[in-house]
């Protein structure tokens, strides 16, 4: 199974009261192993909405996702959770870290879930925290870094548990374009170096110098084909 993401004309309809918007018109897609696909569009064409149904975060309204050859269509959410926690690795815009928990604990809570023995998740979580650089911050408060550091460790985490999809949204968001740029990199070399397939929803300019595809979203539908 070569196709990580498989998509065919995903809808998705909000309704709320009386009016209704189409967030996805027709969207098919597929996304081979190993990729680095970038999602580009303004704000409100999609793009989380996409991203969302992809990652099992939300249902099409019409059309199938097929995510590493399982259609996700018609399960429930208990059904969909446990399969996120096992095949998806997600990073977001604000990083999401808990602030209460050191860094450590932070990437060690995702190892959890693959129900690894202590040794394995103490292993798999310094392995982690090491692959982004992270390795002589274990016992700092997300709060004591820097903005580009805490996304090193939402990117930990969502390695931790050795998903073979990644997803991230608008990940360099929040950051300065220098910074932004680092933290591109280091999708890169994840995607080149652990085997991840990586679908990013991205504003950042740069995002075309290291993307293997660029998808454009405009109200819904892809409309164009790059990189
Ligand atoms: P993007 O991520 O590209 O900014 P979104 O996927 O967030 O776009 O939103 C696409 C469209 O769907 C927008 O018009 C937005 O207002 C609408 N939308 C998104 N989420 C909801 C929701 N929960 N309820 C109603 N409308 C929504
Ligand atoms: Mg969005």
């Amino acid at each position: 199974m070569n196709n990580v993401i498989e998509t065919h004309d995903v809808w998705r309809v909000y309704r709320t009261g009386q009016q209704e918007v189409a967030a996805l018109r027709g969207v098919s897609l597929c996304v081979t192993r190993g990729r680095f696909v970038a999602l580009k569009g303004r704000s409100g064409s999609g793009k989380t909405t996409l991203l969302n149904c992809v990652g099992g975060l939300d249902q099409p309204t019409h059309g199938t996702v097929q995510v590493l050859g399982q259609e996700l269509t018609g399960w429930d959410d208990e059904r969909l959770t446990t399969w996120r926690r096992e095949q998806v690795g997600f990073v977001f815009q604000s990083f999401g870290l808990i602030t209460t928990l050191s860094v450590y604990e932070n990437v060690e809570l995702m190892a959890r879930l693959r129900r690894l023995s202590a040794t394995e998740r103490h292993q798999r979580t310094v392995e982690c925290l090491e692959r982004v650089g992270l390795d002589k911050w274990h016992n700092h408060r997300p709060d004591e870094l820097s903005g580009g550091q805490q996304q090193r460790v939402a990117i930990a985490r969502a390695l931790a548990n050795n998903a073979p999809l990644m997803l991230a949204d608008e990940p360099t968001g929040e950051l300065d374009s220098t910074t932004g740029s680092e933290i591109l990199k280091l999708f890169r070399q994840i995607v080149d170096e652990e085997g991840v397939t990586l679908l990013m929803v991205s504003h950042d300019k740069l995002v075309e110098d290291y993307a293997d595809e660029v998808l454009h979203l405009q109200d819904g539908q892809i409309i164009g084909f790059g990189g």
